[in-house]
C-alpha cells in the first residue's frame, strides 16, 4: 500500500508520516528531507536547491521526481508513505508512472486539514525548535500562498479518484493516527486497489 500525505505545511505531515511508517510498516519518504541532505552536501545541485527552498519556491517536478526514483531503486519497501510528494498535478503523473515499474500505485490520499493561522502558528514554533532556514515570516507566507496555487488542486484530484480522506489536523497525534487507521482500513476493505 502507498499513502501521500497532503496538507499545508505545518498540518503534521511529518510527524504522521512518521507514525504510520511504524503502525503500518510502510517506509517514510520525505522528499523535504531528501533535498535538505543534498543541500547539505554543498555541491552546484545543492546550492541550486538551497537557494528554492530557502525562497519557498519548490524544486523542479524532474528533480523531486528522479530523488525519490532512487530512494525507490535502494529501498524495496513493501510500500510508502509519501511526505511532500507529489506536490504538482504533474509530479502526480510521474510518481503514478514510476510506481508502475514496481507494480504499486498511489492507494490513498491523507490530506490534514488546518487553517492557514494555525499552519502559520505552527511553523513559527518549529522555527525556534528546529531552526529551518525556510520557517521565516517572508517565506512561510509565501509556502503557504505556493501550496495552495500548486498543491491544493490534488485534494480534488484524488477526491475524484475516490481515494480522498480528509482529516481534521488540529487534533492530538494520537487522536489524527486513529483516523488515518480508520481511513486505511476503509481503503483496504472496500477495493483491491492494494
Ligand atoms: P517540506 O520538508 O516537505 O516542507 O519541504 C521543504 C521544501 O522542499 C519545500 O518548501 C520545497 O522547496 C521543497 N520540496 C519538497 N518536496 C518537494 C516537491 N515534491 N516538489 C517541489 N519541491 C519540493
Amino acid at each position: 500500500m502507498n499513502v501521500v500525505m497532503l496538507g499545508l505545511p505545518g498540518a503534521g505531515k511529518g510527524t504522521q508520516s512518521k507514525r504510520i511508517e511504524l503502525q503500518f510498516g510502510l517506509r517514510h519518504l520525505s522528499t523535504g528531507d531528501l533535498l535538505r541532505s543534498e543541500k547539505q552536501r554543498g555541491t552546484p545541485l545543492g546550492r541550486a536547491i538551497a537557494e528554492r527552498i530557502d525562497s519557498g519556491n519548490y524544486v523542479t517536478d524532474e528533480l523531486v521526481i528522479s530523488l525519490v526514483a532512487q530512494a525507490l531503486k535502494v529501498s524495496a519497501a513493501k510500500g510508502y508513505v509519501f511526505d511532500g510528494v507529489p506536490r504538482t498535478i504533474s509530479q502526480d503523473r510521474m510518481l503514478s508512472d514510476l510506481l508502475a515499474q514496481f507494480n504499486m500505485q498511489i492507494d490513498l490520499a491523507i490530506e490534514l486539514r488546518v487553517s492557514r493561522e494555525v499552519a502559520r502558528k505552527r511553523l513559527s514554533d518549529r522555527a525556534s525548535i528546529e531552526g529551518r532556514t525556510d520557517d521565516t515570516a517572508e517565506t512561510i507566507r509565501h509556502r503557504l500562498e505556493v501550496y495552495e496555487a500548486e498543491t491544493a488542486p490534488l485534494i480534488d484530484h484524488y477526491r475524484t479518484q475516490g481515494i480522498l480522506r480528509t482529516v481534521d489536523g488540529r487534533k492530538t497525534p494520537d487522536e489524527v493516527l486513529e483516523l488515518v487507521r480508520e481511513a486505511v482500513g476503509e481503503i483496504t476493505g472496500e477495493s483491491s486497489r492494494g
